[in-house]
């Protein structure tokens, strides 16, 4: 270990910053946010220091360097873009021996500043000691997409009660007491923003730990709660951030045909995984879903409710919504990227382009005949985009309906499967031969059709040779159909 990590308290502490640029301004926001008294050194300074020092939230001393400044600081940054005025600020600082940074200078520095995430009181820092400072911003950027963002005010509840726990209940029983609260119900409520319901949620842990310190009964009677969670269209970089923290949470994972082995990798090792396709028929399966959800719920765990796209949109997830209130078990919505999005990114097809399209519309492609759908003539247009979710099989059907409402044969129509993954393929055409071409392509789903002005987008505009971030096989696709 080159270095020792440790968090400085700086409030009301002289620290010295020699250099007025815009590096020392940075450096200086992040001294005052944590309380230092800064003095700043140059000859002149920057507006952003100028208007801070006019405020007194610093003092400037509108000088060159001289050793003797440094007298009373208890740390100091050199930040100028001189480097013999860099090297004197860190010779006179460790004949001192006044921690010392110069800023891009591990070897005139004695301390570094980590990367840091900010979750006050929480703070993580990362350093890679100097030597590769963009790989220690990457290290960041990932730990941080793990952290909720009301991780702090999670922080913060805790610390408000430690005083109550710690006359209520012994040294063992109360480290299980938080390791329940930061992993259960209470810090579910706490980071969705519902602090009444967590004090409550507190109120009755707290309680039952008191009525029984014995581990037999963890969790038993505590209620857990449900998580319903869109997981995207299958790339699992398309899963939202909460989406991947209540993964990581989460106990117990019911999950059907849609969501993507990829998807899968990114939840809790040892969370217990639950297959829940169709396996009681339609009507049964859903039955047997809600039972599932309200068992594990009531046994005290937290489940998430695994879901391909978004749970609302074609999911059931009203459904699942009101099984639970049923219940009265708590429930939060994580939406997802629904198909449709995600076929539109990976086809290049914006969906609205004011050129040409004004509506869209998503429709379940699966209605039998007659479907129920209020007219075909609304879906003719072809100024509205219109995506059919569950539409593969019923291709044929579907574009005969739309020809009989008026729609013409060169109408453009696309079908995209498996959108965002690797195996992803578009097959572009016209209502004339979209099944035809579909079916040369022996496409599988799940797949989507859009039809519409837009359908014909990429290749109009040949924007072929642009690739979104999983589309080498798209723009495959899109080669052989020209
Ligand atoms: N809740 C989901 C939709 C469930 S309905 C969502 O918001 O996306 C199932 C239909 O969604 C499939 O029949 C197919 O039409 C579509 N679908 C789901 N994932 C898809 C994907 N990766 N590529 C293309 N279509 C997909």
């Amino acid at each position: 270990m080159d270095y020792l990590p440790v968090f400085l308290r700086l409030q009301r502490q002289p620290v010295v910053v020699v250099g007025g640029g815009s590096v020392a301004a940075r450096k200086v926001s992040m001294l005052l946010k944590a309380d230092a008294q800064v003095t700043v050194i140059a000859p002149a300074v920057q507006p952003q220091l100028a208007a801070a020092a006019a405020r007194r939230e610093l003092r400037h001393i509108a000088a060159t360097f001289s050793p003797e400044q440094l007298d009373d600081a208890v740390a100091v940054i050199a930040a100028t873009d001189d480097a013999a005025v860099n090297g004197a600020v860190s010779q006179a600082a460790q004949q001192r021996r006044i921690p010392v940074n110069v800023v891009d200078d591990a070897a005139l520095s004695s301390f570094v500043f980590p990367a840091i995430i900010d979750r006050s009181p929480i703070l993580v820092a990362v350093s890679s000691a100097g030597q590769a400072p963009v790989l220690a911003r990457r290290v960041r950027a990932q730990i941080e997409a793990m952290l909720p963002s009301r991780l702090g005010a999670l922080a913060r509840f805790m610390g408000e009660r430690r005083r109550a726990v710690q006359r209520a209940l012994g040294a063992i029983a109360r480290r299980r007491f938080w390791e329940r609260v930061a992993s259960g119900p209470v810090a579910g409520r706490v980071l969705a923003g519902d602090e009444p319901g967590a004090a409550r949620a507190f109120g009755r842990e707290l309680l039952s730990s008191r009525l029984s310190a014995s581990p037999a009964t963890d969790g038993v009677g505590l209620g857990g709660e449900v998580y319903l969670i869109g997981a995207g269209p299958g790339d699992p970089d398309l899963l939202t951030l909460r989406a991947l923290q209540l993964l990581q949470q989460a106990d117990v994972i019911l999950y059907d045909r849609l969501v993507s082995p990829q998807v899968l990798e990114r939840a809790r090792r040892d969370a217990e995984l639950i297959f829940v396709g169709k396996t009681h028929g339609e009507h049964g399966q859903q039955e047997h879903i809600h039972e599932l959800l309200v068992r594990h719920a009531r046994a005290g765990k937290r489940v998430a409710r695994l879901k391909g796209g978004d749970p609302f949109v074609f999911g059931r997830g009203g459904e699942e919504l009101e099984a639970l209130a049923a219940h009265d078990i708590p429930c939060t919505v994580v939406p997802g990227i629904t198909a449709a999005l995600g076929a539109a990114a990976g086809a290049m097809l914006p969906l609205t382009h004011r050129r040409l399209a004004h509506t869209v519309s998503f429709v379940n492609g699966h209605q039998g005949e007659g479907g129920g759908f209020p007219d075909w003539r609304f879906f003719a247009d072809p100024q509205h985009t219109v995506v059919f979710y569950m539409g593969l099989k019923s291709l044929p059907e579907i574009v005969a309906q739309l020809r009989a409402a008026g729609a013409r044969r060169d109408h453009p129509a696309a079908v995209v499967a498996h959108a965002s993954l690797p195996e992803q393929q578009i097959v572009r055409g016209t209502l004339a031969d979209i099944v035809e071409r579909a079916e040369t392509q022996q496409l599988a789903p799940p797949a989507l059709l859009i039809v519409g002005s837009v359908a014909a987008f990429a290749a109009a505009a040949g924007v072929r040779g642009f690739t979104t971030a999983t589309s080498a096989p798209a723009a495959l696709a899109a080669g052989a159909h020209a």
